[in-house]
């Protein structure tokens, strides 16, 4: 759906490039972009006439194992990121996509299948190295330019193009994962089924369900998940989803994470287009599980889907809730209306289904929103930027802002504004 045509690409190889890029779209006043993985659904990573920084051949990595540490560039997708650390056994918090880039989702907070367990993909986050409006690369971490930190760990591209990001690394050998799946005619018992397993899982079980036909098959309700703990216990806790009614598929068994970062990768193809409605949770009450069930009987392409997703709580919850951007720690649950097909002819159907499906969906929504999941501001408009950071956090990133970018060069983002 996005389509447009930058005057320049500059494909930086490193700092150096990106800090030659700033200074030329500064100097001239163009209109700039910043693109790393590409994958984000609001298409700002590109413009039409100005200039793309393009991060994606930054693809350098380096693993400590002793510190259990890792430096990344910023063009690595998490499919590239999991190979490398988990040749060492380790791991970070990424997306459940392996195709998505590891900065854009970082930046905006990043949740994933060890989200529970260990925290946001920012949260892992020790140091960054960024280039300011000014042209200037600075690092930033929890003893350097705090500030900046802070606001880099959840408020997204706003200030400045991040080159270098170092983080946390955890041990994880296999992981007990897959699919159950239901006809899609079953998505009311199967939600609230859900919904109870999901309220007593552990921190290692990160879930989510979907409704979609699969390519070349059914129509499902499915239930991904993926257990982070011992095989023998993740067999214990799937038992209840395992022997829950009479599923069409069950493909759950143990597998390397780099296989279960794989997964889903075949729902999202490149080149469909794509229209994106989400919001968290108020609660997962019968009525929005009734609401769900009807809006998925009527979906307008086989690849338009709801996602619920329980990738929050556990470790996310735990973490203060001012210690970074990122402003959604005590929510649990999250929702996707997706509208996908694969003609242009198509789309538009698939665009008014998901915006009659979000919409149908706001009494049981808590107002909020995951700024990563938010589709074009002209689409979404301007207050549903403030209302993915709360009125205390967006004053504080506008502050923020206006020390590091008062002339709002990285405009073409989830954008906040200088302080005035
Ligand atoms: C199919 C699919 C699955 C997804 N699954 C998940 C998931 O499991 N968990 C989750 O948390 N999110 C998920 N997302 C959302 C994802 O986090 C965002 O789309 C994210 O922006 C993608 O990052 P990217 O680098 O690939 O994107 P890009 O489109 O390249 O970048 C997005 C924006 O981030 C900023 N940006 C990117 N890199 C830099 C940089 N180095 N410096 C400064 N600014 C930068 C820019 O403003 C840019 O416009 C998913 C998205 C899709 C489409």
């Amino acid at each position: 759906m996005i389509d447009k045509r930058p005057a320049l690409i500059a494909c930086c190889s490193g700092a150096a490039d990106v800090i030659a890029s700033v200074n030329f779209a500064r100097a001239h006043n163009l209109l700039l972009a910043v693109r790393a993985g590409g994958h984000n659904i609001a298409g700002n990573a590109t413009c039409d006439g100005g200039l793309m920084i393009n991060l994606s051949r930054m693809k350098g990595l380096r693993v400590d194992p002793t510190h259990r540490t890792v430096r990344a560039e910023p063009g690595l997708t998490w499919a590239e990121f999991d190979q490398e650390t988990q040749a060492f056994g380790l791991a970070t918090t990424g997306g459940q996509i392996s195709t998505t880039g590891i900065a854009g989702l970082t930046l905006g907070g990043g949740w994933g299948y060890l989200a529970r367990q260990h925290g946001l993909s920012s949260d892992n986050l020790l140091s960054a190295d960024v280039v300011t409006a000014a042209g200037r690369l600075v690092t930033t971490s929890a003893s350097e330019n705090e500030d900046l930190f802070w606001g880099l760990r959840g408020g997204g591209g706003n200030f400045g193009v991040v080159t270098s990001l170092e983080y946390r690394l955890h041990p994880l050998g296999k992981v007990m994962a897959g699919l159950v799946a239901f006809p899609i005619e079953k998505t009311r018992e199967v939600l609230r089924f859900f919904r109870d397993f999901t309220g007593k899982a552990p921190d290692q079980l990160a879930s989510g369900a979907v409704m979609i036909t699969l390519p070349d098959g059914p129509a499902i309700i499915g239930i991904g998940v993926c257990y982070s703990g011992p095989l023998e216990e993740g067999e214990r806790i799937l038992k209840p989803l395992r022997s829950f009614g009479t599923p069409l598929i069950d493909q759950v068994g143990p597998m390397p994470y780099t296989g279960a970062q794989k997964l889903i990768d075949g729902l999202y193809p490149s080149g469909n287009q794509n229209y994106w409605k989400s919001s968290f949770f108020k609660e997962m009450s019968d009525e929005a599980i009734d609401t769900i069930a009807a809006h998925c009987l009527k979906r307008p392409s086989p690849m338009s889907h709801c996602v619920v997703e329980h990738q929050l709580g556990g470790a996310v919850r735990r973490i203060d809730a001012d210690a970074t951007a990122f402003n959604h720690r005590d929510a649990e649950y999250s929702f996707l209306c997706i509208g996908e097909c694969a003609a242009r002819a198509d789309a538009q159907s698939c665009v008014r289904w998901a915006r009659e499906f979000w919409q149908a969906m706001q009494p049981y929504a808590s107002g909020a929103v995951y700024v990563n999941y938010l589709g074009q501001e002209a689409d979404e408009g301007t207050e549903r930027i403030k209302a993915a950071y709360g009125p205390k956090k967006f004053e504080r990133l506008a502050a923020l802002k206006k020390r590091y970018d008062p002339t709002n060069l990285f405009r073409l983002n989830q954008n906040i504004k200088p302080l005035a």
